[in-house]
């Protein structure tokens, strides 16, 4: 599967990727590595590009529905890539792996803020960009200077915030892998920050289910509406297929309620998305990511 070079990278074989993601949901990944650095990433990606093997990055799974049967090839875990480091004017520079709420941790030990946009969700920095997550509180692609990142030829290129197409949820890194990124954050008032952030916090917990296992929204809000506040109109929270759930506190989340397959969460957004496009006319789209499940399954 990988050559003798890329099998120093601590590996492990036929990994249960529900381990890995925060639904809870997922087979095995043919091979799970973790790499140290940017040139164990590298080294990976073309040994892979050499042999026609097929390769996708993990952060921290919190946007992710991986099949039952799992996925072949290799799942690049980037865990172990979480330096920081601090330079003049507000820079951070975080690896892909860094959780974001530490990323955020540190900065404030430095007076530094301006990260509203990663607050209340579990993400990796690299997972961060490639989505340009956020929402009401802004996106992270805004404060973002550069990203590194390995192309699918395995080099690495630094692009610049520009190069990277920061748009509602998605990026140009895409089908790379991304090593480091570079911040620019403001000096803040701490105390007014760290209010803000407690009623983020607050608002957040009030209005999602944080305590259940789930990859976050599962829809996409259509342009000027809310995803969330569709499914709720045609009253679809409490909907269930086997193990998977509409979530009764928020309608665009799907909740792993124990034992939930990846084929109960197709059903049910399937069978969401037929009601919501019968009653509103409104086609909904997936904003999470399904990996090794390519056809979503006739409902019923
Ligand atoms: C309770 C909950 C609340 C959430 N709330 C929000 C929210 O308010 N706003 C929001 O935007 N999202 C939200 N999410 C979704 C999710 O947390 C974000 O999309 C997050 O940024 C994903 O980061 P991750 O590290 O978990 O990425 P993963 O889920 O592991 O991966 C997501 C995508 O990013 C890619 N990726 C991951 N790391 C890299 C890398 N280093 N290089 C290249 N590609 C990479 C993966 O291949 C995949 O395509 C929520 C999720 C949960 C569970």
């Amino acid at each position: 599967m990988i050559s003798r070079n890329a099998c120093a990278i601590s590996t492990a074989r036929s990994s249960p990727l529900s381990t890995h993601t925060t639904i809870r949901i997922g087979g095995p990944a043919e091979v799970l590595a973790f790499p140290r650095d940017a040139d164990e990433v590298a080294l990976l990606v073309r040994d892979c590009a050499e042999r026609g093997v097929p390769w996708r990055v993990l952060g921290r799974g919190s946007n992710l529905l991986v099949a039952d049967a799992g996925v072949p090839g290799v799942t690049i875990h980037t865990r172990d890539l979480r330096s920081i480091r601090f330079g003049d004017g507000g820079l951070v520079v975080a690896g892909a792996g860094l959780r974001t709420s530490t990323l955020h941790a540190e900065a404030m030990k430095r007076g530094l803020g301006g990260l509203e946009c990663v607050v209340g969700y579990p993400a990796t920095v690299g997972g961060s960009a490639r989505m340009n997550a956020g929402g009401r509180w802004g996106e992270t692609g805004a404060r973002i200077e550069w990203v590194a990142a390995v192309d699918a030829t395995g080099e690495v290129r630094t692009l610049p915030r520009d190069a990277c197409n920061f748009g509602y949820r998605t990026s140009a890194l895409a089908g790379l892998a991304v090593v480091e990124v570079a911040f620019r954050l403001p000096e803040v008032d701490l105390p007014a920050y760290r209010a803000a952030i407690d009623a983020i916090h607050a608002e957040k917990s009030r209005a999602q289910p944080l305590a259940e296992p789930s990859a976050g929204c599962m829809f996409r809000n259509p342009p000027g509406n809310s995803a969330g506040r569709l499914v709720d109109a045609c009253g679809l929270k409490g909907r269930a297929v086997g193990g998977a759930m509409v979530s009764t506190v928020h309608g665009n989340f799907v909740v792993n309620r124990g034992g939930a397959t990846c084929d109960d969460v197709l059903r049910l957004v399937d069978a969401v998305r037929d009601e919501v496009r019968r009653r509103t006319g409104v086609e909904l789209e997936t904003e999470v990511e399904v990996w090794g499940a390519e056809h979503v399954p006739a409902h019923g």
